[in-house]
């Protein structure tokens, strides 16, 4: 931690800041500049958490040294972190291919959606039952009902299952049924609920919030981490952007840059990203192109019927051709589609 003093800072204020600082059983090395002085902080930065830095008289800016999210940083942990869900890995090399509808719907259907996207190569089979939705009037989703479709048709098909969960009292009850949890982009920053998937030993698959920057993300994952969870995916799914053109704005960089910053895998989400099917295939190629591990897509056999997200969803047949030139992709990049 670097505290920068203000220019006309006293001699009383600096002696002060170094009280301050040792008092919190740190050490303070004073530097004076012909324009500003400084005082770094050695030491454990955590001891200086409790103490509003900024708030002492005499300093004018803190300069962290190390970043706030500890566990999911590089400097943490400089390998790429591999994640296994139910025996597929995720991360370092090992690409998710995540498919299925946005909502759990009919067993007759989810068995037909499941059949084929397994067929086209897919590794794990999505579908929420817990569905939040911007209006209280819409499908809200099967619930427990819909848990229990999701998981016989997984098993059925060979696929590990991830669905999301949207409230902490029902943690339990679908870390039961699912081989991954889902944190929706709505909930990134519902910190009970982070703290309560936290305390499962499932991996958490956690998109990024719509109007969370890349630092709120990944303080995000640290609440999972620092529960004692360390099996956490990021995925990208767009964020709020000014244009309507798409449906979010599909915000590739972070996807690169996140893989610098964190050792935590990180997937992304172009059919909440794009909101069109016609921009799924280039939008998930760029994905793999800037690293991403995996790509998390809406399938539906009849995107008209669809009880949420129709008009995003990616028929089978064009699902199928996209796997094929995803896994052309994945090859040149020597990565593998890892099959539980
Ligand atoms: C979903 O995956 O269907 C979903 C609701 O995603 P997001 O939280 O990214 O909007
Ligand atoms: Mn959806």
């Amino acid at each position: 931690m670097i505290l920068i003093l203000k220019s006309d800072v006293t001699e009383q204020q600096v002696a002060h800041v170094i009280e301050r600082v040792e008092s919190m059983g740190l050490r303070a090395h004073l530097s004076r500049g012909s324009q500003r002085t400084i005082v770094g902080i050695i030491g454990e930065e955590d001891k200086t958490r409790e103490t509003p830095l900024r708030a002492i008289p005499g300093v004018a800016d803190v300069i962290p040294v190390l970043p706030p999210y500890k566990l999911a940083s590089r400097e943490a942990h400089p390998q790429e972190s591999v994640v296994e869900v139910a025996g597929v890995k995720v991360g370092g090399g090992f690409l998710a291919m995540i498919a299925g509808p946005c909502s759990v719907e009919e067993p007759e259907r989810m068995d037909r959606i499941a059949k084929a996207v397994r067929a086209a190569g897919a590794n794990i089979f999505r579908g929420g039952a817990f569905k939040p939705r911007t209006s209280p009037y819409a499908f809200q989703g099967l619930g427990l009902e819909g848990l229990k479709i999701l998981q016989t048709v997984g098993r059925k098909y060979g696929m590990p299952v991830v669905t999301e969960v949207t409230d902490p009292r029902v943690v339990e009850t679908v870390a039961e049924y699912a081989d991954m949890l889902q944190i929706g982009a709505r909930n990134m920053q519902n910190f009970v609920l982070l703290t309560e998937v936290g305390k499962t030993h499932k991996p958490v698959l956690l998109k990024r919030g719509m109007s969370a920057t890349v630092n709120d993300w990944l303080m995000s994952a640290e609440y999972v981490l620092s529960e004692g969870n360390s099996s956490v995916v990021l995925c990208e799914r767009g964020v709020k952007g000014f244009d309507n053109a798409t449906r979010n704005l599909f915000d590739v960089a972070s996807v690169a840059l996140v893989k610098r910053l964190s050792h935590l895998p990180v997937i992304v989400d172009p059919s909440h990203a794009t909101g069109r099917p016609d921009l799924i295939p280039a939008c998930s190629l760029a994905g793999l192109a800037v690293g991403a591990d995996g790509v998390h897509i809406e399938v539906h056999d009849c995107p008209e019927e669809a009880k949420s997200d129709g008009p995003q969803a990616l028929l089978p047949t064009d699902y199928d051709a996209l796997m094929q030139r995803m896994r052309q992709l994945a090859n040149l990049m020597e990565k593998t589609i890892s099959q539980s």
